[in-house]
């Protein structure tokens, strides 16, 4: 004789008190899905249901779903600007003026003056003519966009074939998430025209390239690898004479590109959108959210003539920026204007510009604390680190810094916790040892807070100073 006895009915299961509080604060909805899944998973169990063990099973089924999937985490990789942590953190400014944009409806593409439709880009492109001296300007949604349009209008085929850029071997990248300039430049309609050699390329290589269907020269920020020793490239002060000579175009991707002189923070230097343009480069490009500091965008300066055809093509409609980032993006070219408020404002550039003396103060007064959380066994103390700006800006110039360091058995393990925590902190592991890299440690506070959670045990102070 079989004895199943049938789960109760999804209805009566929902009506358990035990679900009332699960209901409340995760609807209905999803509380009932998880019901079934709970009842699906125990067909046929000879067993009767218990609404408290259904409960705990539906709110650990549910908690993934109630929490937000993109997190807030800390960033202690030592990587300043981390394209997979989403790279710049924006300024209270920009945050502010984001939100509003949020709430209200704004004046986007419509002139109080007249009472008729204005322009998006009238926004921005007043500011980042004054910052980079360039005649005109427009943004689009991020660089890789901004080198497809620039690339599809200057020297695309939309109407016959496609048309030839000239591109040194040298410059041929690939950046992180399938950015190629190969394949930028198919999908552009462009035919693209190698030049030079990988580690030498002259400007008689350029010239000798140059045929009655070339539109254009390209030159790119080689971004985040650095060709040394027997080396050779050709500054846009040699190419410009020649283009126009020639009557051709001068694209450059700078990546980054940054606003401002690194150099007065101690920094090395990273070439400027303003150097580009004085160069007599005729359309530049460049990001938002790498050292400018600001939200994800692609920005493009240059020539009145050639930016207004860019800005008429319809790839413009298919990248354009909303009303959110256009507003944060503007905040944040305002700061740049007074460039003494810019390092007190600016997260980027603030966290670039700490000293080592600095990191390594915070590093001592947050040892304790840190060596108190790990378990009996590890090892807790500071050390010497170099870090890195990231998102392509002078991958070879290491920024000086200090970070807790965790030794023992299980790093991977210790890691792990470490990313369990109410908001992960994400280090990074060198020479079996778990680094916390504290450039980038703004909030203080909640790292502190976080570090007596039980994942690590609690307990007494275990750490000594590292050597
Ligand atoms: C980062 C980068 C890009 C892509 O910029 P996104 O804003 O991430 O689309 C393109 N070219 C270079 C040289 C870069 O460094």
């Amino acid at each position: 004789m079989s004895t199943i006895v049938h789960p109760p009915s999804i209805d009566r299961m929902a009506a358990w008190p035990a679900l009332a509080p699960l209901i409340e604060r995760a609807g209905r909805k999803l509380v009932v899905d998880a019901l079934r899944a709970w009842a699906d998973a125990r067909r046929g169990a000879p067993e009767v249901a218990d609404a408290a063990a259904c409960a705990h099973w539906c709110e650990a089924r549910l908690s993934a779903l109630v929490q937000p999937s993109q997190r807030r985490v800390f960033n202690l990789t030592g990587t300043v600007l981390h394209t997979n942590l989403g790279r710049a953190l924006m300024a209270e400014e920009a945050i502010e003026a984001a939100v509003a944009a949020m709430r209200s409806p704004t004046t986007l593409e419509y002139d109080l003056s007249g009472g008729g439709r204005g322009e998006r880009d009238d926004h921005i492109a007043p500011w980042l003519c004054r910052l980079t001296g360039a005649e005109a300007a427009t943004a689009v949604n991020n660089n890789a966009g901004a080198v497809l349009i620039a690339l599809s209008e200057l020297a695309g085929g939309q109407a016959g074939g496609a048309r030839e850029v000239i591109v040194s071997r040298g410059e041929l990248i690939e950046i992180g998430g399938a950015f190629r300039i190969p394949d930028i430049m198919a999908r552009a309609g462009c035919r693209l025209i190698e030049v030079g050699t990988t580690n030498r390329t002259h400007l008689k290589d350029y010239a000798a390239a140059i045929g009655p269907e070339t539109a254009a020269i390209m030159k790119v920020h080689p971004s985040n690898y650095a060709v040394q020793g027997f080396t050779k490239t050709v500054s846009a002060a040699e190419l410009v004479p020649l283009a126009r000579e020639k009557g051709l175009v001068v694209i450059e991707d700078l990546g980054s590109g940054t606003l401002v002189d690194l150099e007065t923070w101690g920094l090395p230097h990273e070439p400027t959108a303003r150097e580009a343009i004085a160069s007599g480069i005729d359309v530049v490009t460049f990001s938002g959210d790498k050292l400018l500091g600001g939200p994800q965008a692609g920005l493009i300066v240059g020539r009145k003539a050639l930016i207004g055809r860019i800005a008429r093509n319809p790839l413009k409609r298919a990248l354009r920026l909303d009303k959110v980032r256009l507003a944060a993006l503007e905040a944040t070219l305002r700061l740049y204007a007074d460039p003494e408020r810019l390092v007190k404002r600016l997260p980027t550039i603030r966290a670039l510009a700490r000293t080592p003396d600095e990191i390594r103060a915070q590093a001592e007064r947050l040892l304790p604390a840190f060596a108190a959380a790990l378990r009996e066994g590890w090892q807790a103390g500071i050390e010497a680190v170099r870090g890195q700006i990231g998102s392509g800006a002078l991958p070879v110039d290491l920024l000086p810094s200090f970070a807790l360091s965790a030794r023992g058995k299980g790093l991977d393990k210790l890691a792990d916790a470490f990313r369990q925590l109410p908001i992960p902190a994400i280090g990074r592991i060198a020479n079996d040892t778990l680094l916390f890299d504290l450039r980038t440690l703004d909030d203080e506070a909640a790292f502190l807070t976080q570090l007596s959670s039980p994942v690590f045990g609690g307990g007494a102070p275990q750490g000594r100073r590292g050597s």
